[in-house]
């Protein structure tokens, strides 16, 4: 079984169209995603319809969490409150239901799914090989899929040994076989690596290999559609140098 690993759509429905067909070509089963559907981008009821469409599995991140109110949004970046109010106030019940019902971990044995990880799934950054370790340490199952920091990596972790591992480019391939693992596919819809090409994980459930897959989509129209919502600028401006 192929599945598509996506996570940090941020309501850009471009970037998501474009992801959901280069994943629809390579012929993936399934679609897990591992949150924050919303905020940031314009399309929130667009986009949740498609994963309800599409996802197999969903996580929910801090940030769809901060729209339903089961997180409170003062802990949020004055951009990302703003975003989020804006959010609450255009999406209809049925999609505030949906977000609602998602919860931050999720499991597919051999594999363990949190938006952050395992040791905080809604808040904490894997960014260090530090942090990964720690993590992995934590992980129920041998392989970690995680999102919440926009940025593609992987780190592997050998018994007895450190945690090796950091960011990760377009076409890197990984044998999953030995040791624990923890993934980040990057973000769909807000990447932060510098590549503003929206970011997925492909991953091969049955030869344990996953790919760093990368496919280019309409940031203008993403970015004119933030403009149009009246939401701030700063968050169109960002999708363009993908930061
Ligand atoms: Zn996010």
């Amino acid at each position: 079984m192929r599945v598509a690993i996506i996570s940090d759509i941020h309501a850009n429905r471009q970037a998501l169209e474009a992801v959901l067909e280069q994943a629809g070509a390579a012929r993936c089963d399934e679609v897990w995603c591992l949150g924050d559907i919303v905020g940031y981008g314009a399309d929130p009821e667009a986009c949740v319809g498609l994963i309800r469409a599409h996802a197999d599995l969903c996580l929910a991140g801090n940030h769809d969490l901060g729209v339903t109110g089961a997180l409170s949004v003062e802990a949020f970046s004055d951009v990302a409150r703003r975003a989020a109010i804006w959010t609450a106030g255009v999406i209809s019940a049925r999609t505030r239901e949906f977000l609602a019902s998602l919860a931050p971990a999720g499991e597919r044995d051999p594999v363990s799914l949190y938006h952050g990880s395992a040791r905080d799934p809604v808040w904490e950054y894997v960014i260090t090989p530090q942090q990964a370790e720690l993590a992995m340490a934590a992980q129920e199952h041998r392989i970690s899929l995680v999102g919440h920091t926009h940025v593609p990596v992987a780190f592997q972790r050998r018994d007895g040994e450190r945690a090796v591992g950091g960011a990760r480019r377009e076409g890197e391939q990984l044998e999953l076989g030995l040791g624990r693992w923890l993934l980040n596919p990057g973000s769909v819809g807000q990447p932060r690596d510098g590549d503003p090409r929206a970011a997925w994980l492909e991953l091969d459930a049955d030869r344990w290999t996953a790919s760093f897959r990368r496919v280019g989509y309409d940031v203008s129209g993403a970015a004119r559609a933030i403009r149009a919502a009246g939401l701030p600028e700063a968050l169109a401006e960002r999708l363009h140098a993908g930061q």
